[in-house]
């Protein structure tokens, strides 16, 4: 253990520490990076609220329309973003 912390550790130690640092200012970055909303997804057909998800409104400022299996129809149908 002594042994290995004189010799190694100096140089292999630092390395992870440096590499930590950065994974974290990334994940910070990552973080603030634009408002995500959970917003609503409304069958179109029946009006069933189905889904919910995330989306971020700096990126996608269009209304999600996403073809979605409906529970209440037993199909597929689109479903749309709802406030
Ligand atoms: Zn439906």
């Amino acid at each position: 253990m002594v042994e290995r912390i004189h010799g190694k550790d100096e140089v292999t130690g630092s390395i992870p520490v440096v590499g930590s640092r950065e994974i974290t200012n990334r994940k910070d970055k990552m973080a603030k990076k634009g408002p995500r909303k959970i917003i609503t997804l409304e069958c179109k057909e029946c009006k069933e609220r189905n889904y919910t998800t995330k989306k971020n409104d700096r990126n996608t400022t269009d209304k999600l329309e996403l073809n979605k299996y409906c529970k209440r129809d037993k199909k597929h149908t689109v479903h749309k973003e709802i406030k």
